[in-house]
């Protein structure tokens, strides 16, 4: 046994990994655990030397890509001066400060105040929290209802989880609990009607969301939380329309709107934020991944006026704000967030990433549209899908068993290149890093191609 098989054996024995087949696992049937030991721009090694071109910045996170000396030196100088100090009671550092006048002055909306946490998860958490307080302590009790979308990814803890729309982040854990409720994913391929035009499908949309709220009771709904472009559910650009639609309905029966810009925040759509590209107005938004481009865990719950001025006028009357984590505002956090954002500004990543962004598309477009098992092709930003189907002209999908998506995905690493399989439908599902140059683009693309040419073979 080498030292890496050692490492691997390590793993396998003591490691309970997300998402991985656990008996195959630490039984040594399943795959050899991949051992990453470095990586550089959009590229990852593994102990072994094999290089990956990584087209999903690890988790559509790494967004300035991996190797940014300048971010792991704020990191030390940070942990040199001041490791750490809580931020309760009004502690606070200079990059902390610094940061959250900076994330108020990038946002879309009316945003008053910032709160810190370490993960999408735990910001979706507090929202949920924000939501219930900000209702309790303006007399309306009973308006607390969240409604999520059917596909929409929000998290894995209990009330993040909850509104995550996919069934098997819920099977066996005892969730969604009470009070998520759900309205449709707008996925205007698979979703409109024959002849139904994007702006229609968009309205249709909207006038079940109304329907719902109106069915629930708008004095129950309280808040309304989706991602502007809907992520780990497909990587589905909105539809003509949508999010005014949406949001007209929104603001008729007083229900809070949370974006949840995890992904898309800080440049990934070709715009500072989503909301900046859709004309969405939220009330709360959630944002991590991109906030360090993931130097370290950090994530944010930008809340806006309409709710901060609440709460803040409710102290005196029922004492200070009583959430916290032990690592809320964390110093190293702040200080990494601070140099992952003079990048992502100085570069101009969200430029970078709508003209490169463009060109995946047009390259994507150009080489898979005739393909006879590609339904759709679609993509904002950095964000791309190829959608697979059995019958173009029927739109039907393939046998879930022949798993044509994780077989195309596999395909690409095998050549080296990291493209994920989503996991609803066959979607492979492209996320780079904003640093990637049209160069590696293509690149991505040959690889692509020859996955899919190899796994259309083996089909016929
Ligand atoms: N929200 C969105 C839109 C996400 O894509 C994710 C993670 O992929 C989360 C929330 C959860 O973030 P985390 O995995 O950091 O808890």
């Amino acid at each position: 046994m080498d030292h890496f098989d050692a490492i691997a054996e390590l793993d396998r024995q003591s490691v309970l990994h997300p998402f991985t087949y656990l008996k195959g696992h630490a039984s040594g049937e399943g795959p050899v655990p991949v051992i990453i030991e470095g990586a550089k721009g959009v590229r990852i090694r593994d102990a072994r030397g094999h290089e990956l071109i990584d087209g999903f910045a690890g988790l559509y996170c790494v967004n300035i890509g991996y190797g940014r000396t300048e971010v792991a030196e704020a990191i030390a100088r940070q942990a040199y001066k001041l490791a750490y100090y809580h931020s309760y009671a009004g502690h606070t550092t200079e990059e902390l400060a610094r940061l959250s006048d900076r994330l108020l002055r990038m946002a879309p909306g009316r945003m008053s105040k910032v709160f810190y946490g370490l993960s999408g998860s735990d910001a979706n958490e507090t929202q949920a929290k924000l939501v219930w307080y900000y209702n309790n302590l303006r007399g309306k009790p009973a308006k607390k209802k969240i409604i999520a979308r059917e596909r929409g990814y929000h998290g894995c803890s209990v009330i993040a989880g909850s509104m995550t729309g996919m069934n098997f982040y819920h099977d066996h854990m005892d969730l969604p609990v009470s009070g998520i409720l759900r309205t449709g994913v707008p996925h205007h391929y698979w979703g409109a009607m024959p002849g139904e035009t994007e702006q229609e499908f968009s309205q249709r949309r909207a006038d079940e969301l109304e329907a719902l709220i109106l069915g629930e009771g708008p004095g129950t709904v309280g808040a309304f939380i989706a991602e502007p472009v809907l992520g780990t559910g497909g990587i589905i650009p909105p539809p003509a329309g949508y999010w005014a639609a949406i949001q007209a309905v929104l603001r008729r029966y007083d229900v809070l709107l949370i974006a949840d810009e995890v992904i898309c925040g800080f440049g990934r759509v070709g715009t500072p934020f989503g909301s900046h590209l859709y004309g969405i107005e939220p009330d709360l938004i959630s944002v991590a991944k991109g906030l360090t481009s993931a130097y370290i865990p950090l994530s944010a719950c930008l809340v806006g006026e309409k709710v901060y001025a609440v709460i803040e006028e409710a102290t005196d009357r029922v004492g200070p704000f009583s959430h916290g984590y032990t690592y809320s505002g964390h110093p190293i956090g702040a200080a990494a967030a601070n140099a992952a954002l003079d990048i992502v500004e100085r570069e101009d990543l969200a430029g970078k990433a709508a003209t490169r962004g463009a060109y995946l598309l047009q390259r994507l477009t150009q080489e898979f549209q005739q393909s006879p098992i590609v339904g759709e092709i679609r993509g904002v930003g950095m964000l791309a899908a190829i959608e697979f189907v059995a019958d173009r002209a029927h739109k039907t999908r393939f046998d879930p068993a022949l798993k044509v998506g994780p077989r195309i995905s596999q395909a690409a690493r095998e050549r080296g290149l990291i493209a994920r399989a989503m996991p609803h439908g066959d979607i492979l599902g492209f996320a780079p890093p904003l640093v990637m140059n049209e160069g590696e683009i293509d690149e991505m693309v040959d690889i692509t191609r020859a996955a899919l040419r190899q796994v259309t073979d083996e089909l016929v």
